[in-house]
C-alpha cells in the first residue's frame, strides 16, 4: 500500500443541501468520527453546503466539491468537481442552469404524480426537502409518508424509475459544458461511480475518451462498497487513460450498506491519488 493511500479520504458524499439526510456540520462530524483526514461534500448541482461550513474552523481538511449531472448519448452521467473556486462566475452560472433544469424536472414529476391521484406531491416533497432543491428522493419519501407505497424502493419501482408513470427525463448539460465549468473554477473533473452506469467495457471506454477530451482528469476508482476485482478494473482504466484516481463513498444517509462514510477500500498502489497535491 502506498503512503498516500493510508490517508483516509472521502471525496463523494451528500448533505441535506441536496438529497442527503445530514446537515453539512453533522456530515463533517461523522467524517471526523470515522477518522477521515480529508473530505469533500459533493451535493447534486449545488455548493450550498460550503456557505454553511467554515472550512477553516474544521478539524480536518475540507475540499470544495459538487456532483454535476450531465448527459451523454441519452444517459445520465455524473461528474464530481473537486477543489473548486466557489467565487468563479462561470461555475455559479452553470450551477444556476442546472438548478433550473432540476426544478423544471421536479415540476413535471409533480404534474405526472398529480395525474395519478397525488395532487399534493409538489407541496409535500417541497416540505420534505426543507429548502434543498427537489429531487426524486423527496417525491419517494413523500409517497412513503402518505402510505401510497410501502417503502422508498417501491416508490421508484412503481412511479419514479425510468419507464414508470412519473419518470421525467432531465435535460442536463453536456459533459463538455460541465467540464468547462469545473476547469473555469480551477477544479478537477472526476468521473463519478463508473460502475453504476452498467455499461459494457467498450462503452465505458468511449465515455472515458469523451470525458478526457473534454478536460476530465480523474475517475472514482473506489466508489462505495465494491469487489476487489472491480477495483482492479477501474485502476487499470485509470492507468490506460492517464487519469488520476479518486475515492468516495457516495454516502447519503446512515445505514446504507453500500455507502458507509469514510469506510471504503484503499486505492491500489499503481494509482495516482487525485489529492496528492492538496
Ligand atoms: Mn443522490
Ligand atoms: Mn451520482
Ligand atoms: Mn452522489
Amino acid at each position: 500500500m502506498g503512503l498516500e493511500s493510508i490517508l483516509i479520504v472521502d471525496f463523494h458524499m451528500h448533505s441535506q443541501c441536496s438529497d442527503g439526510q445530514l446537515v453539512p456540520q453533522d456530515l463533517m462530524d461523522l467524517a471526523v468520527t470515522r477518522g477521515c483526514e480529508q473530505i469533500a461534500i459533493t451535493d447534486h448541482d449545488t455548493v450550498a453546503a460550503y456557505a454553511e461550513l467554515n472550512a477553516r474552523r474544521q478539524p480536518i481538511k475540507l475540499i470544495t466539491g459538487c456532483e454535476f449531472s450531465s448527459q451523454w448519448q441519452g444517459r445520465e452521467i455524473h461528474i464530481v468537481g473537486l477543489n473548486l473556486d466557489l467565487q468563479v462566475a462561470e461555475l455559479l452560472d452553470g450551477l444556476a442552469v442546472q438548478q433550473r433544469a432540476r426544478s423544471q424536472r421536479a415540476e413535471r414529476i409533480a404534474a405526472q404524480l398529480s395525474r395519478h391521484g397525488f395532487a399534493d406531491a409538489h407541496a409535500g416533497a417541497l416540505k420534505l426537502a426543507q429548502g434543498a432543491s427537489l429531487g426524486r428522493p423527496h417525491f419517494a419519501r413523500y409517497l412513503v409518508e402518505i402510505g401510497a407505497v410501502a417503502n422508498f424502493q417501491q416508490a421508484f419501482k412503481r412511479y419514479l424509475a425510468a419507464g414508470k408513470p412519473a419518470y421525467v427525463r432531465a435535460e442536463w448539460a453536456a459533459i463538455e459544458q460541465v467540464c468547462g465549468w469545473i476547469a473555469a473554477a480551477g477544479g478537477v473533473a472526476v468521473l463519478a461511480h463508473p460502475l453504476k452506469y452498467k455499461m459494457t467495457f467498450t462503452k465505458l471506454r468511449s465515455l472515458l475518451t469523451v470525458f478526457r477530451d473534454a478536460g476530465g482528469s480523474a475517475i472514482e476508482v473506489i466508489s462505495g462498497a465494491q469487489q476487489p476485482e472491480q477495483t482492479r478494473r477501474m485502476a487499470s482504466l485509470a492507468r490506460q487513460f492517464g487519469l488520476q484516481a479518486s475515492v468516495g463513498s457516495d454516502f447519503h444517509q446512515p445505514g446504507q450498506p453500500w455507502a458507509a462514510l469514510g469506510q471504503v477500500a484503499p486505492l491500489p498502489d499503481d494509482c495516482h491519488p487525485v489529492w496528492s497535491g492538496w
